[in-house]
Protein backbone atom coordinates (compact mmCIF):
# COMPACT_ATOMS: atom_id res chain seq x y z
CA UNK A 1 0.00 0.00 0.00
CA UNK A 2 1.33 3.39 -0.72
CA UNK A 3 0.23 6.45 1.27
CA UNK A 4 0.09 10.11 -0.76
CA UNK A 5 -0.81 13.13 -0.36
CA UNK A 6 -4.38 14.21 -1.78
CA UNK A 7 -4.10 16.61 -4.50
CA UNK A 8 -5.61 20.13 -3.29
CA UNK A 9 -8.22 19.89 -5.62
CA UNK A 10 -9.25 16.57 -4.81
CA UNK A 11 -9.46 17.06 -0.66
CA UNK A 12 -11.16 20.74 -0.81
CA UNK A 13 -14.15 18.73 -3.46
CA UNK A 14 -14.07 16.08 -0.44
CA UNK A 15 -14.50 18.93 2.24
CA UNK A 16 -16.85 21.02 0.17
CA UNK A 17 -19.40 17.77 0.20
CA UNK A 18 -19.00 17.80 3.69
CA UNK A 19 -20.21 21.20 4.50
CA UNK A 20 -22.78 20.72 1.59
CA UNK A 21 -24.60 17.57 1.04
CA UNK A 22 -27.84 18.38 -0.92
CA UNK A 23 -29.86 21.11 -2.34
CA UNK A 24 -31.26 22.19 1.01
CA UNK A 25 -27.86 23.18 2.78
CA UNK A 26 -27.50 25.57 -0.10
CA UNK A 27 -30.86 26.69 0.83
CA UNK A 28 -29.78 27.01 4.24
CA UNK A 29 -26.31 28.58 4.34
CA UNK A 30 -27.18 31.03 1.71
CA UNK A 31 -30.44 32.51 3.70
CA UNK A 32 -28.44 32.71 7.06
CA UNK A 33 -26.02 34.42 5.34
CA UNK A 34 -28.76 36.79 3.44
CA UNK A 35 -30.01 36.95 7.63
CA UNK A 36 -26.52 37.80 8.73
CA UNK A 37 -26.46 40.50 6.49
CA UNK A 38 -29.31 42.05 8.06
CA UNK A 39 -31.23 41.52 5.42
CA UNK A 40 -35.42 42.49 6.03
CA UNK A 41 -36.40 40.85 2.22
CA UNK A 42 -35.77 37.30 1.27
CA UNK A 43 -36.03 35.36 -1.94
CA UNK A 44 -35.66 31.93 -2.59
CA UNK A 45 -36.21 30.54 -6.05
CA UNK A 46 -35.62 26.90 -6.99
CA UNK A 47 -35.80 25.21 -9.84
CA UNK A 48 -36.24 21.36 -9.78
CA UNK A 49 -36.16 21.30 -6.08
CA UNK A 50 -33.29 22.74 -5.89
CA UNK A 51 -31.05 20.56 -8.81
CA UNK A 52 -31.02 23.12 -11.36
CA UNK A 53 -31.17 26.06 -10.01
CA UNK A 54 -30.51 27.88 -6.18
CA UNK A 55 -31.42 31.78 -6.09
CA UNK A 56 -31.28 32.87 -3.23
CA UNK A 57 -31.83 37.49 -3.44
CA UNK A 58 -31.62 39.68 -0.22
CA UNK A 59 -31.51 43.74 0.34
CA UNK A 60 -28.56 43.17 3.32
CA UNK A 61 -25.75 45.46 3.90
CA UNK A 62 -24.14 44.08 0.52
CA UNK A 63 -20.51 43.43 -0.35
CA UNK A 64 -17.57 45.41 -2.20
CA UNK A 65 -15.73 44.73 -4.79
CA UNK A 66 -12.63 43.94 -2.47
CA UNK A 67 -15.17 41.35 -0.24
CA UNK A 68 -16.83 39.59 -3.40
CA UNK A 69 -12.78 38.94 -4.88
CA UNK A 70 -12.20 36.73 -1.48
CA UNK A 71 -15.80 35.94 -0.45
CA UNK A 72 -15.11 32.68 -2.16
CA UNK A 73 -11.98 31.38 -0.55
CA UNK A 74 -11.54 28.99 1.96
CA UNK A 75 -11.80 30.64 5.69
CA UNK A 76 -13.73 34.17 4.59
CA UNK A 77 -15.37 35.37 7.00
CA UNK A 78 -16.12 39.21 8.33
CA UNK A 79 -18.29 37.30 11.19
CA UNK A 80 -14.94 36.10 14.00
CA UNK A 81 -11.51 37.60 13.87
CA UNK A 82 -10.20 35.85 17.30
CA UNK A 83 -10.31 32.92 19.02
CA UNK A 84 -12.18 34.69 22.11
CA UNK A 85 -15.16 35.19 19.10
CA UNK A 86 -16.00 31.65 18.70
CA UNK A 87 -17.39 31.61 21.99
CA UNK A 88 -19.69 34.66 21.71
CA UNK A 89 -21.25 33.94 17.91
CA UNK A 90 -24.34 36.02 17.70
CA UNK A 91 -24.67 35.10 13.64
CA UNK A 92 -25.22 31.78 11.80
CA UNK A 93 -22.35 31.63 10.29
CA UNK A 94 -18.78 32.26 11.37
CA UNK A 95 -16.61 29.27 9.77
CA UNK A 96 -16.05 30.98 6.20
CA UNK A 97 -16.48 27.76 4.56
CA UNK A 98 -19.95 27.82 3.03
CA UNK A 99 -19.66 29.67 -0.18
CA UNK A 100 -16.56 28.32 -0.98
CA UNK A 101 -17.97 24.44 -0.37
CA UNK A 102 -20.99 25.84 -2.78
CA UNK A 103 -18.68 27.36 -5.40
CA UNK A 104 -16.59 24.45 -6.05
CA UNK A 105 -19.21 22.05 -6.08
CA UNK A 106 -21.19 23.79 -8.54
CA UNK A 107 -21.79 26.29 -11.06
CA UNK A 108 -21.60 29.23 -8.84
CA UNK A 109 -22.37 33.50 -9.20
CA UNK A 110 -22.56 36.16 -6.73
CA UNK A 111 -23.32 39.43 -7.55
CA UNK A 112 -23.53 42.19 -4.61
CA UNK A 113 -23.33 45.86 -4.00
CA UNK A 114 -22.67 47.60 -0.92
CA UNK A 115 -25.19 49.85 0.70
CA UNK A 116 -24.48 53.68 0.27
CA UNK A 117 -22.05 52.19 -3.28
CA UNK A 118 -23.33 53.53 -6.40
CA UNK A 119 -22.27 50.48 -8.52
CA UNK A 120 -22.33 46.30 -7.53
CA UNK A 121 -19.92 43.87 -9.20
CA UNK A 122 -20.19 40.32 -9.95
CA UNK A 123 -18.48 37.04 -9.67
CA UNK A 124 -18.82 33.94 -11.58
CA UNK A 125 -16.93 30.38 -11.29
CA UNK A 126 -18.19 28.56 -13.94
CA UNK A 127 -17.32 24.12 -13.89
CA UNK A 128 -14.12 25.47 -11.29
CA UNK A 129 -12.96 28.67 -13.26
CA UNK A 130 -13.00 31.74 -11.51
CA UNK A 131 -14.09 34.46 -14.14
CA UNK A 132 -12.98 38.01 -13.83
CA UNK A 133 -14.91 40.41 -11.35
CA UNK A 134 -17.33 42.23 -13.31
CA UNK A 135 -19.61 45.70 -13.00
CA UNK A 136 -22.93 44.44 -11.82
CA UNK A 137 -26.67 46.04 -12.56
CA UNK A 138 -27.58 44.61 -8.84
CA UNK A 139 -28.02 48.12 -6.51
CA UNK A 140 -28.99 47.17 -3.62
CA UNK A 141 -28.23 43.79 -1.91
CA UNK A 142 -26.76 40.18 -2.76
CA UNK A 143 -27.74 37.57 -4.90
CA UNK A 144 -26.31 34.38 -5.16
CA UNK A 145 -27.17 31.91 -8.21
CA UNK A 146 -25.99 28.40 -7.74
CA UNK A 147 -26.68 26.03 -10.57
CA UNK A 148 -26.22 22.50 -11.65
CA UNK A 149 -25.25 21.41 -7.88
CA UNK A 150 -22.33 18.37 -7.83
CA UNK A 151 -22.11 18.36 -11.49
CA UNK A 152 -18.22 17.43 -10.21
CA UNK A 153 -19.34 14.97 -8.59
CA UNK A 154 -21.29 12.37 -9.95
CA UNK A 155 -21.06 9.88 -6.94
CA UNK A 156 -23.61 12.71 -5.07
CA UNK A 157 -25.40 13.58 -7.79
CA UNK A 158 -26.87 10.43 -8.38
CA UNK A 159 -27.52 10.13 -4.84
CA UNK A 160 -29.98 12.93 -4.85
CA UNK A 161 -33.72 12.25 -4.16
CA UNK A 162 -36.34 12.86 -6.62
CA UNK A 163 -37.22 16.86 -7.28
CA UNK A 164 -39.77 16.61 -4.77
CA UNK A 165 -38.21 15.07 -2.28
CA UNK A 166 -35.26 17.48 -2.66
CA UNK A 167 -37.76 20.77 -2.92
CA UNK A 168 -39.58 19.21 0.76
CA UNK A 169 -35.92 19.62 1.86
CA UNK A 170 -35.70 22.93 1.09
CA UNK A 171 -38.79 24.05 2.12
CA UNK A 172 -37.73 22.55 5.46
CA UNK A 173 -34.66 24.48 5.72
CA UNK A 174 -36.37 27.62 4.17
CA UNK A 175 -39.16 27.79 6.62
CA UNK A 176 -37.05 26.71 9.81
CA UNK A 177 -35.33 29.83 8.94
CA UNK A 178 -38.59 31.85 8.42
CA UNK A 179 -39.97 30.65 11.94
CA UNK A 180 -36.97 32.08 13.47
CA UNK A 181 -37.14 35.10 12.33
CA UNK A 182 -40.85 37.04 11.89
CA UNK A 183 -39.18 40.26 11.59
CA UNK A 184 -38.08 39.83 7.74
CA UNK A 185 -40.20 38.94 5.19
CA UNK A 186 -39.49 35.63 3.05
CA UNK A 187 -40.56 34.84 -0.70
CA UNK A 188 -40.21 31.30 -1.68
CA UNK A 189 -40.77 30.74 -5.67
CA UNK A 190 -40.17 27.28 -6.84
CA UNK A 191 -40.10 26.73 -10.84
CA UNK A 192 -41.77 30.06 -11.65
CA UNK A 193 -44.71 29.50 -8.99
CA UNK A 194 -44.89 31.39 -5.59
CA UNK A 195 -45.15 29.40 -2.90
CA UNK A 196 -44.91 30.83 -0.21
CA UNK A 197 -45.23 35.08 0.40
CA UNK A 198 -44.84 35.74 4.12
CA UNK A 199 -44.68 39.28 5.10
CA UNK A 200 -42.27 40.51 8.19
CA UNK A 201 -44.48 40.40 11.55
CA UNK A 202 -44.59 39.13 14.92
CA UNK A 203 -44.18 35.48 16.05
CA UNK A 204 -47.43 34.46 16.44
CA UNK A 205 -48.50 35.97 12.92
CA UNK A 206 -45.73 34.64 11.71
CA UNK A 207 -46.79 30.95 13.61
CA UNK A 208 -50.22 31.39 12.05
CA UNK A 209 -49.55 31.73 8.97
CA UNK A 210 -47.50 28.87 9.01
CA UNK A 211 -48.82 26.34 11.33
CA UNK A 212 -52.63 27.37 10.66
CA UNK A 213 -54.94 29.50 13.01
CA UNK A 214 -56.20 25.88 13.83
CA UNK A 215 -53.26 24.62 15.98
CA UNK A 216 -52.42 28.06 17.16
CA UNK A 217 -56.34 28.62 18.49
CA UNK A 218 -55.39 25.52 20.84
CA UNK A 219 -51.72 26.03 21.91
CA UNK A 220 -50.46 27.71 25.21
CA UNK A 221 -47.84 30.68 24.79
CA UNK A 222 -45.06 30.13 26.73
CA UNK A 223 -42.73 33.03 27.13
CA UNK A 224 -40.52 33.66 29.96
CA UNK A 225 -37.53 35.59 30.71
CA UNK A 226 -34.87 36.07 33.15
CA UNK A 227 -31.32 37.94 32.97
CA UNK A 228 -29.83 35.35 30.96
CA UNK A 229 -32.14 33.07 29.10
CA UNK A 230 -35.50 33.67 27.55
CA UNK A 231 -37.86 30.94 26.53
CA UNK A 232 -41.04 31.06 24.35
CA UNK A 233 -43.08 29.35 21.69
CA UNK A 234 -46.39 27.19 21.54
CA UNK A 235 -47.13 23.83 23.28
CA UNK A 236 -50.52 21.76 21.51
CA UNK A 237 -53.32 21.73 23.59
CA UNK A 238 -55.00 18.30 24.06
CA UNK A 239 -58.14 19.41 21.05
CA UNK A 240 -54.32 19.28 18.50
CA UNK A 241 -52.46 17.12 20.02
CA UNK A 242 -55.00 13.81 19.44
CA UNK A 243 -54.21 14.85 15.65
CA UNK A 244 -51.88 13.36 13.56
CA UNK A 245 -51.45 16.35 11.52
CA UNK A 246 -49.90 18.14 14.06
CA UNK A 247 -46.85 16.10 14.78
CA UNK A 248 -44.15 18.24 15.28
CA UNK A 249 -41.54 19.50 17.32
CA UNK A 250 -39.45 22.11 16.90
CA UNK A 251 -36.82 23.63 19.15
CA UNK A 252 -34.14 26.50 18.09
CA UNK A 253 -31.71 27.37 20.31
CA UNK A 254 -30.35 31.17 19.74
CA UNK A 255 -32.93 31.12 16.32
CA UNK A 256 -30.97 27.98 15.19
CA UNK A 257 -33.42 24.96 14.31
CA UNK A 258 -31.89 21.81 16.87
CA UNK A 259 -32.52 18.40 16.85
CA UNK A 260 -33.03 18.37 20.28
CA UNK A 261 -35.42 15.29 21.35
CA UNK A 262 -33.96 15.68 25.11
CA UNK A 263 -35.93 18.81 25.65
CA UNK A 264 -39.06 17.03 25.04
CA UNK A 265 -38.92 15.71 28.83
CA UNK A 266 -38.49 19.39 30.17
CA UNK A 267 -41.49 20.47 28.26
CA UNK A 268 -44.16 18.09 28.92
CA UNK A 269 -43.40 17.21 32.66
CA UNK A 270 -45.02 20.82 34.23
CA UNK A 271 -48.33 19.05 32.36
CA UNK A 272 -48.36 15.92 34.66
CA UNK A 273 -50.07 13.02 33.51
CA UNK A 274 -52.30 14.73 31.01
CA UNK A 275 -50.34 15.43 28.35
CA UNK A 276 -49.95 12.25 25.29
CA UNK A 277 -46.52 12.24 25.29
CA UNK A 278 -45.97 11.19 21.55
CA UNK A 279 -47.82 13.60 19.89
CA UNK A 280 -47.94 16.51 21.84
CA UNK A 281 -46.27 19.37 18.97
CA UNK A 282 -44.67 22.40 20.11
CA UNK A 283 -42.55 24.76 18.95
CA UNK A 284 -39.88 25.92 21.40
CA UNK A 285 -37.36 28.84 21.18
CA UNK A 286 -34.39 29.17 23.64
CA UNK A 287 -32.25 32.22 24.02
CA UNK A 288 -29.43 32.39 25.61
CA UNK A 289 -25.93 33.74 25.95
CA UNK A 290 -23.86 32.41 23.71
CA UNK A 291 -21.55 30.92 25.98
CA UNK A 292 -24.03 28.71 27.58
CA UNK A 293 -23.93 26.73 24.06
CA UNK A 294 -22.02 25.25 21.78
CA UNK A 295 -23.24 24.80 18.26
CA UNK A 296 -19.63 23.68 16.69
CA UNK A 297 -19.56 20.27 17.42
CA UNK A 298 -21.95 19.87 13.81
CA UNK A 299 -21.01 21.04 10.90
CA UNK A 300 -24.21 21.86 9.60
CA UNK A 301 -24.89 23.03 13.51
CA UNK A 302 -27.91 21.15 13.63
CA UNK A 303 -26.50 19.86 17.07
CA UNK A 304 -25.94 21.53 20.29
CA UNK A 305 -24.52 20.69 23.65
CA UNK A 306 -25.64 23.11 26.45
CA UNK A 307 -23.02 23.88 29.12
CA UNK A 308 -25.46 23.22 32.25
CA UNK A 309 -28.05 21.29 30.59
CA UNK A 310 -30.05 20.44 33.96
CA UNK A 311 -30.27 23.98 34.67
CA UNK A 312 -31.96 25.24 30.60
CA UNK A 313 -33.87 21.80 31.28
CA UNK A 314 -35.27 23.34 34.66
CA UNK A 315 -35.75 26.53 33.14
CA UNK A 316 -37.91 25.41 30.41
CA UNK A 317 -40.06 23.29 32.75
CA UNK A 318 -40.17 26.36 34.36
CA UNK A 319 -41.59 28.70 31.50
CA UNK A 320 -44.03 26.04 30.87
CA UNK A 321 -45.09 26.02 34.59
CA UNK A 322 -45.43 29.76 34.63
CA UNK A 323 -47.03 29.26 31.55
CA UNK A 324 -49.66 26.72 32.42
CA UNK A 325 -50.40 28.98 35.58
CA UNK A 326 -51.19 31.94 33.34
CA UNK A 327 -53.31 29.81 31.21
CA UNK A 328 -55.59 27.97 33.33
CA UNK A 329 -54.04 25.06 35.06
CA UNK A 330 -54.68 22.72 32.75
CA UNK A 331 -56.59 22.76 29.21
CA UNK A 332 -59.66 21.76 31.04
CA UNK A 333 -60.68 24.56 32.74
CA UNK A 334 -59.37 27.15 30.43
CA UNK A 335 -61.52 29.91 32.66
CA UNK A 336 -58.37 29.93 35.12
CA UNK A 337 -56.63 32.42 33.98
CA UNK A 338 -55.70 34.15 37.73
CA UNK A 339 -52.34 33.86 38.57
CA UNK A 340 -52.11 33.51 42.13
CA UNK A 341 -50.34 30.25 42.42
CA UNK A 342 -46.62 30.39 41.90
CA UNK A 343 -44.53 28.53 44.71
CA UNK A 344 -42.72 30.69 46.26
CA UNK A 345 -39.83 29.51 48.65
CA UNK A 346 -41.98 29.63 52.11
CA UNK A 347 -40.14 30.91 55.22
CA UNK A 348 -39.51 28.60 57.87
CA UNK A 349 -42.24 29.10 59.76
CA UNK A 350 -44.89 28.74 57.27
CA UNK A 351 -43.61 25.10 56.42
CA UNK A 352 -44.11 24.05 59.90
CA UNK A 353 -47.28 25.57 60.39
CA UNK A 354 -47.75 24.47 57.00
CA UNK A 355 -51.71 25.23 56.58
CA UNK A 356 -52.44 23.19 53.11
CA UNK A 357 -49.97 21.59 51.29
CA UNK A 358 -46.20 22.44 50.67
CA UNK A 359 -45.88 21.52 47.47
CA UNK A 360 -48.14 22.62 44.92
CA UNK A 361 -48.71 20.45 42.19
CA UNK A 362 -49.16 22.39 38.91
CA UNK A 363 -50.89 19.28 37.28
CA UNK A 364 -53.59 18.93 39.92
CA UNK A 365 -56.35 18.15 38.79
CA UNK A 366 -59.54 19.97 40.36
CA UNK A 367 -60.81 17.06 41.78
CA UNK A 368 -58.02 16.40 43.34
CA UNK A 369 -57.72 19.91 45.19
CA UNK A 370 -61.45 19.75 46.43
CA UNK A 371 -60.73 16.60 47.85
CA UNK A 372 -57.86 17.47 49.52
CA UNK A 373 -59.49 20.75 50.73
CA UNK A 374 -62.18 18.87 52.77
CA UNK A 375 -59.75 16.66 54.81
CA UNK A 376 -58.04 20.41 55.80
CA UNK A 377 -60.03 23.25 55.62
CA UNK A 378 -63.41 25.14 53.94
CA UNK A 379 -63.61 28.49 51.85
CA UNK A 380 -66.45 30.56 51.15
CA UNK A 381 -66.56 34.26 48.95
CA UNK A 382 -68.86 37.04 50.81
CA UNK A 383 -69.92 39.83 48.32
CA UNK A 384 -67.38 38.43 45.94
CA UNK A 385 -64.82 40.24 47.95
CA UNK A 386 -63.70 38.27 50.84
CA UNK A 387 -62.39 35.28 51.20
CA UNK A 388 -63.68 33.23 54.35
CA UNK A 389 -61.75 30.11 56.07
CA UNK A 390 -62.09 28.03 58.65
CA UNK A 391 -59.00 26.71 59.77
CA UNK A 392 -57.80 24.98 62.95
CA UNK A 393 -60.22 26.56 65.03
CA UNK A 394 -59.92 29.94 63.64
CA UNK A 395 -61.96 32.38 61.20
CA UNK A 396 -59.94 33.76 58.69
CA UNK A 397 -61.72 36.74 56.70
CA UNK A 398 -59.62 37.99 53.87
CA UNK A 399 -59.51 40.88 52.06
CA UNK A 400 -59.16 39.14 48.30
CA UNK A 401 -58.14 42.16 46.54
CA UNK A 402 -55.33 43.61 49.40
CA UNK A 403 -54.33 40.00 49.78
CA UNK A 404 -53.35 39.59 46.58
CA UNK A 405 -51.94 43.01 46.14
CA UNK A 406 -49.51 42.16 48.55
CA UNK A 407 -48.17 38.59 46.80
CA UNK A 408 -48.14 40.51 43.34
CA UNK A 409 -45.76 43.23 45.39
CA UNK A 410 -44.08 41.06 46.59
CA UNK A 411 -43.48 38.83 43.57
CA UNK A 412 -42.56 41.96 41.51
CA UNK A 413 -40.00 43.10 44.13
CA UNK A 414 -37.95 40.04 43.09
CA UNK A 415 -37.66 40.69 39.96
CA UNK A 416 -34.23 42.35 40.32
CA UNK A 417 -33.24 44.16 37.10
CA UNK A 418 -36.23 43.93 35.23
CA UNK A 419 -39.88 42.69 35.36
CA UNK A 420 -40.47 40.17 33.06
CA UNK A 421 -43.01 41.00 30.20
CA UNK A 422 -45.67 38.70 28.71
CA UNK A 423 -45.83 39.86 24.53
CA UNK A 424 -49.86 40.93 23.87
CA UNK A 425 -51.44 39.08 21.75
CA UNK A 426 -53.32 41.71 19.81
CA UNK A 427 -50.80 44.77 20.62
CA UNK A 428 -53.14 48.11 20.83
CA UNK A 429 -52.43 51.55 20.51
CA UNK A 430 -52.50 54.14 23.48
CA UNK A 431 -53.25 57.63 22.71
CA UNK A 432 -51.35 59.79 25.41
CA UNK A 433 -52.26 63.49 26.24
CA UNK A 434 -49.29 65.64 25.47
CA UNK A 435 -47.78 65.97 28.98
CA UNK A 436 -47.89 62.27 29.45
CA UNK A 437 -46.48 61.63 26.09
CA UNK A 438 -43.37 63.89 27.40
CA UNK A 439 -43.21 61.87 30.09
CA UNK A 440 -43.52 58.35 28.29
CA UNK A 441 -40.64 59.48 26.24
CA UNK A 442 -38.53 60.86 29.02
CA UNK A 443 -38.76 57.46 30.32
CA UNK A 444 -39.20 54.52 28.04
CA UNK A 445 -36.15 52.90 29.30
CA UNK A 446 -37.57 52.93 32.73
CA UNK A 447 -41.41 51.76 31.35
CA UNK A 448 -39.40 49.23 29.16
CA UNK A 449 -37.81 47.92 33.13
CA UNK A 450 -41.00 47.70 34.02
CA UNK A 451 -42.54 44.96 31.79
CA UNK A 452 -44.00 47.08 29.02
CA UNK A 453 -42.90 46.92 25.71
CA UNK A 454 -43.78 50.02 23.35
CA UNK A 455 -43.12 51.27 20.40
CA UNK A 456 -43.66 54.53 19.03
CA UNK A 457 -46.46 54.60 16.43
CA UNK A 458 -47.57 58.08 15.75
CA UNK A 459 -47.21 61.42 17.06
CA UNK A 460 -48.80 61.19 20.92
CA UNK A 461 -49.55 57.50 20.15
CA UNK A 462 -47.59 54.60 20.86
CA UNK A 463 -47.83 50.87 20.43
CA UNK A 464 -48.61 48.41 23.41
CA UNK A 465 -47.07 45.29 22.88
CA UNK A 466 -46.47 44.03 26.44
CA UNK A 467 -46.96 44.10 29.69
CA UNK A 468 -45.84 42.71 32.69
CA UNK A 469 -45.99 38.84 32.85
CA UNK A 470 -47.87 39.04 36.02
CA UNK A 471 -50.79 41.13 35.19
CA UNK A 472 -53.44 38.67 34.15
CA UNK A 473 -57.22 40.48 34.61
CA UNK A 474 -57.62 42.33 30.87
CA UNK A 475 -55.62 44.95 30.70
CA UNK A 476 -56.43 47.80 28.21
CA UNK A 477 -55.65 51.06 26.80
CA UNK A 478 -57.20 52.89 30.16
CA UNK A 479 -54.94 50.37 32.74
CA UNK A 480 -51.71 51.60 30.80
CA UNK A 481 -53.06 55.30 31.22
CA UNK A 482 -54.06 54.79 34.91
CA UNK A 483 -50.69 53.56 35.55
CA UNK A 484 -48.78 56.37 33.57
CA UNK A 485 -50.76 59.00 35.20
CA UNK A 486 -49.85 57.02 38.85
CA UNK A 487 -46.65 56.80 38.34
CA UNK A 488 -46.28 60.67 37.26
CA UNK A 489 -47.86 61.68 39.89
CA UNK A 490 -45.02 60.20 42.21
CA UNK A 491 -43.34 63.14 41.21
CA UNK A 492 -39.68 62.71 39.76
CA UNK A 493 -38.28 60.01 42.21
CA UNK A 494 -39.74 56.97 40.58
CA UNK A 495 -38.98 54.73 43.24
CA UNK A 496 -39.08 51.29 42.79
CA UNK A 497 -41.35 50.63 45.43
CA UNK A 498 -43.47 53.09 44.41
CA UNK A 499 -44.17 52.00 40.87
CA UNK A 500 -44.00 48.19 42.44
CA UNK A 501 -47.17 49.01 44.61
CA UNK A 502 -48.34 50.50 41.01
CA UNK A 503 -48.22 47.43 39.12
CA UNK A 504 -49.06 44.69 42.00
CA UNK A 505 -52.38 47.01 42.38
CA UNK A 506 -52.98 46.67 38.43
CA UNK A 507 -52.21 43.16 38.54
CA UNK A 508 -54.18 42.20 41.46
CA UNK A 509 -57.58 40.77 41.39
CA UNK A 510 -60.41 43.13 42.10
CA UNK A 511 -62.98 43.05 44.56
CA UNK A 512 -66.31 42.06 42.99
CA UNK A 513 -64.47 39.24 41.12
CA UNK A 514 -66.14 35.46 41.92
CA UNK A 515 -63.30 33.12 42.75
CA UNK A 516 -63.63 29.35 42.51
CA UNK A 517 -62.86 27.48 45.35
CA UNK A 518 -59.27 26.48 44.28
CA UNK A 519 -58.65 30.03 43.14
CA UNK A 520 -59.41 30.89 47.32
CA UNK A 521 -57.11 28.24 47.99
CA UNK A 522 -53.98 29.39 46.41
CA UNK A 523 -54.53 32.74 47.10
CA UNK A 524 -54.77 31.87 50.74
CA UNK A 525 -51.32 29.78 50.50
CA UNK A 526 -50.15 32.25 48.45
CA UNK A 527 -50.09 34.82 50.89
CA UNK A 528 -48.90 33.01 53.92
CA UNK A 529 -46.30 32.66 51.71
CA UNK A 530 -45.49 36.48 52.01
CA UNK A 531 -43.30 37.79 53.95
CA UNK A 532 -45.45 40.05 55.60
CA UNK A 533 -49.01 38.64 55.08
CA UNK A 534 -50.92 41.12 57.25
CA UNK A 535 -51.41 44.32 54.97
CA UNK A 536 -51.03 45.39 51.49
CA UNK A 537 -48.27 46.79 50.22
CA UNK A 538 -50.13 50.23 50.92
CA UNK A 539 -50.89 49.55 54.12
CA UNK A 540 -54.19 48.14 54.80
CA UNK A 541 -55.22 44.92 55.87
CA UNK A 542 -55.20 41.84 54.47
CA UNK A 543 -56.84 39.63 56.78
CA UNK A 544 -58.46 39.28 60.45
CA UNK A 545 -59.37 36.22 62.41
CA UNK A 546 -61.58 35.44 64.93
CA UNK A 547 -60.56 32.40 67.61
CA UNK A 548 -63.68 29.69 68.59
CA UNK A 549 -63.48 31.67 71.70
CA UNK A 550 -63.71 35.18 70.04
CA UNK A 551 -66.63 33.82 68.30
CA UNK A 552 -68.13 32.27 70.98
CA UNK A 553 -68.14 35.47 72.94
CA UNK A 554 -70.37 36.79 70.26
CA UNK A 555 -73.14 34.37 71.27
CA UNK A 556 -72.15 34.82 74.77
CA UNK A 557 -71.84 31.27 75.09
P1 LIG B 1 -19.64 32.65 7.09
O1 LIG B 1 -21.10 32.90 6.95
O2 LIG B 1 -19.33 31.50 7.95
O3 LIG B 1 -18.87 33.88 7.45
P2 LIG B 1 -19.74 32.21 4.23
O4 LIG B 1 -18.83 31.47 3.33
O5 LIG B 1 -21.14 31.76 4.33
O6 LIG B 1 -19.07 32.21 5.66
O7 LIG B 1 -19.71 33.74 3.83
C1 LIG B 1 -18.47 34.42 3.81
C2 LIG B 1 -18.63 35.89 4.04
O8 LIG B 1 -19.26 36.48 2.91
C3 LIG B 1 -19.51 36.26 5.20
O9 LIG B 1 -18.77 36.30 6.41
C4 LIG B 1 -20.03 37.62 4.79
O10 LIG B 1 -19.10 38.63 5.13
C5 LIG B 1 -20.09 37.56 3.29
N1 LIG B 1 -21.45 37.29 2.80
C6 LIG B 1 -21.94 36.09 2.42
N2 LIG B 1 -23.22 36.20 2.02
C7 LIG B 1 -23.56 37.50 2.15
C8 LIG B 1 -24.77 38.26 1.91
N3 LIG B 1 -25.89 37.68 1.46
N4 LIG B 1 -24.74 39.58 2.16
C9 LIG B 1 -23.60 40.17 2.62
N5 LIG B 1 -22.46 39.51 2.87
C10 LIG B 1 -22.42 38.20 2.65
MG1 LIG C 1 -22.44 31.65 6.04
Amino acid sequence: MKIRLLPENVYSLIAAGEVIDRPASVVRELIQNSIDAESTHITLSLENGGKGLIFVNDDGLGMDEGDLKIVTFKHSTSKIATVEDIHQIFTYGFRGEALNSISIVSNFEIESCQREEEEGHNVRIHFGETEKIQPSAITKGTSVTVRDIFFNMPGRKRFLKSDNVEYNYCEKEFMNLAMANPEISFKLISDGRIVHNLKQGTLEKRMTEIKGEEFMNNSLTVNYFDSDIRVYGFIGKPQIYDNRRFNFFYVFVNKRFVFYPQIKRAIYMPFGSQLNRHFTPYIMFIDLDAKMVDVNIHPAKKEVRFFKEDQIFSTVSLSVRESIRHHGRSSKNEDVNMDISRTIEKPEAFVRDSLLFSDIDFALSEKNSESRMQEYSRFWQFNDSYILVDLKEKLYFIDQHAAHERVMYERVMKENEKISSQQLLFPFIVRLPSELYEFYDANKEKIERWGFITREFDKMKILLEGIPSIINENFEQHDFLDFLTEVYSTGSSMRAEEVNKIIACKAAIKAGKKLKISEMEDLFNQLFLCENPYSCPHGRPTFLTFDKDEVGRWFRR
